[in-house]
């Protein structure tokens, strides 16, 4: 059993977490970081589409368009060795039941100044015309997971991030200045006494407010499955999505040398919803124990209606993730962040980014927490 004092424990070794962890660290002197995973980004920061969002995706949420455009450089400036460019990126618009219409799109990156161009006719050609109404290239990154967690890992010890994982957080004991973090690892209970906690678990966040007897955050979830392919020569060096609606896209996926497919109608397989008051559903066990059957079938034959050329892919394996937002997300598919201290103990923040690129936006909100409390 261990027993240490910290000014601040980051719970979550994601992306958020990580940088969370060592955002702080130029504030507090002792920082310590828990992942209950056997290494940092591991989750949703691995088992994601890639895409380093540059605004094209939200028609919309201006909002989350303009957030996305004015973080994209930056994102690609700080994490450079992480950033695979470039890739060829395509946005295509389907003819029917999208809801925006060529010109439409082509108004909306002219109004967030993202750049666009008409797709080349050798493009266009890979497109089935009577389904796809036009084709755009467009500037958009993918992400390499891996070797954002070995800049994070190195980030973290030149700071000075104390960091543990397989360190699964059980509950948290607040009381009117501090709190008590218990948590298992190594098959050994462990506590320590914290200022401050940021709970950055994503999907799992409530799941440690509800054991704790905190309240919990409203937050929709659904089970995500995400099928990696190989795809054919045609388009292998290039990204590709089909706007706005019940389509798909496929993209890069860096560290395995293959592409994600992700098809908005079939990627949920189910979601639920947490909310105060209101019994928690154990995302955790959910996940660990429930494995539905792939839709990968249905989501390569809807592909293939649009690009002809993808018959030819070859499905890898599945994978699966419970993706986190905000209800909010839910009326224009917007991605706003979650930077909450609880009502009833301050010193505990839980922390939710919608997307990769919003980290620049919760380092701004951190200033604030800070700049507020001295
Ligand atoms: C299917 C899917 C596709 C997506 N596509 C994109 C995309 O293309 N581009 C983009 O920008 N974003 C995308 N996102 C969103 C993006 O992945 C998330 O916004 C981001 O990864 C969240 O980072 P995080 O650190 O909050 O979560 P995570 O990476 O999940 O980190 C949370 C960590 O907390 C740990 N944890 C949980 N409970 C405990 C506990 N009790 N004790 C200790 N540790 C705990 C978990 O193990 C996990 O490592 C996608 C998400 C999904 C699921």
């Amino acid at each position: 059993m261990r027993f240490d004092s910290y000014d601040a424990v980051v719970i979550g070794g994601g992306f958020y977490g990580c940088v969370v962890a060592r955002e702080l660290r130029q504030y507090f002197e002792r920082v310590l970081l828990l992942e209950k995973e056997h290494q940092l980004l591991e989750r949703a920061s691995y088992r994601n589409q890639a895409r380093v969002h540059h605004g094209y995706h939200y028609p919309r949420s201006i909002l989350t368009s303009l957030r996305s455009r004015l973080n994209f450089p930056r994102f690609i400036a700080e994490y450079t060795d992480a950033v695979v460019s470039p890739s060829a990126q395509y946005y295509a618009i389907a003819r029917r039941f999208s809801k925006v219409s060529a010109s439409q799109f082509t108004l909306f990156c002219n109004r967030i100044h993202a750049p666009l161009w008409p797709a080349a006719h050798d493009i266009k050609a890979l497109f089935n015309p009577s389904h796809v109404e036009d084709v755009f290239s467009v500037i958009e990154y993918a992400f390499d997971a891996a070797k954002l967690r070995r800049m994070l890992q190195t980030q973290l010890t030149d700071v000075g991030v104390e960091y543990e994982t397989c360190a699964s957080v059980d509950t948290l004991t607040p009381s009117r200045s501090t709190c008590r973090v218990t948590f298992d690892m190594d098959a050994t209970p462990h506590q320590v006494e914290t200022q401050y906690v940021f709970n950055c678990a994503y999907s799992l966040i409530n799941g440690i407010l509800s054991r704790s007897g905190l309240p919990l955050v409203p937050m929709k979830h659904e089970f995500a499955e995400m099928a990696l392919i190989e795809v054919p020569e045609s388009i292998r060096d290039m990204g590709v999505t089909i706007m706005d609606g019940p389509f798909f896209a496929t993209m890069p996926f860096p560290d395995r040398g293959l592409h994600t497919l992700h098809h908005v109608r079939y990627t949920p397989h189910h979601s639920w919803m947490d909310a105060p008051g209101a019994e928690y559903f154990d995302a955790r066990r959910h996940f660990e124990t429930f494995r539905p059957r792939s839709h990968y079938g249905h989501m390569i034959r809807d592909a293939v209606r649009y690009i002809p050329a993808l018959a030819g892919a070859r499905f890898v394996e599945s994978l699966w993730e419970v993706k986190t937002v905000l209800p909010r997300s839910e009326v224009d598919d917007s991605r706003p962040i979650l930077f909450k201290p609880l009502d009833t103990f301050r010193n505990i923040v839980c922390v939710l980014g919608g997307k990769i690129d919003n980290v620049f936006d919760i380092q701004e909100y951190i200033r604030d927490f800070i700049g507020a409390l001295r």
